[in-house]
């Protein structure tokens, strides 16, 4: 299958992996936009949160778990985060395999926005 992240859970495409369990693994963004930005990634793929399913729902929770203990480790769990998952193209979703943005280090304004409201 031709996905970068599914090249990256393989080791084929170099990552700064900084986390990894037996459904995830979590690396930085290659283009930052926080001081922390890392990316947390099932290690099965899943195209969009669209396809995802019933059996699914462990690998979706691990994320979610996997990037509160990033947070601790990298000291900014009590001062706070962001965690992010955009779907499809009004999401903002470039790489199709699904993938949880965990950014911190900063504070973060809301909404996340500038852009004019779209009703499409
Ligand atoms: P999204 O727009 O939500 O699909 O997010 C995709 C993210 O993947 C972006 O923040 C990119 O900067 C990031 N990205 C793309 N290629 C790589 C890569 N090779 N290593 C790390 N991050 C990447
Ligand atoms: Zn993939």
């Amino acid at each position: 299958m031709d996905c970068l992240f599914c090249k990256i859970v393989a080791g084929e495409i170099p990552a700064n992996r900084i986390y990894e369990d037996d459904e995830v693994i979590a690396f930085n963004d290659i283009n930052p936009q926080a001081p922390t930005h890392a990316l947390i990634i099932p290690r099965k793929h899943i195209d969009t949160l669209n396809a995802a399913d019933e059996s699914d729902k462990s690998a979706l929770g691990a994320m979610s778990l996997a990037a509160a203990k990033i947070a601790e480790q990298q000291g900014f769990a009590q001062s706070g985060y962001r965690t992010v998952m955009n779907c499809n193209e009004h999401g903002g979703q470039t790489v199709y395999h699904i993938h949880l943005h965990l950014l911190g280090g900063k504070a973060m304004g809301w909404p996340p926005y500038q852009d004019t409201l779209k009703t499409a």
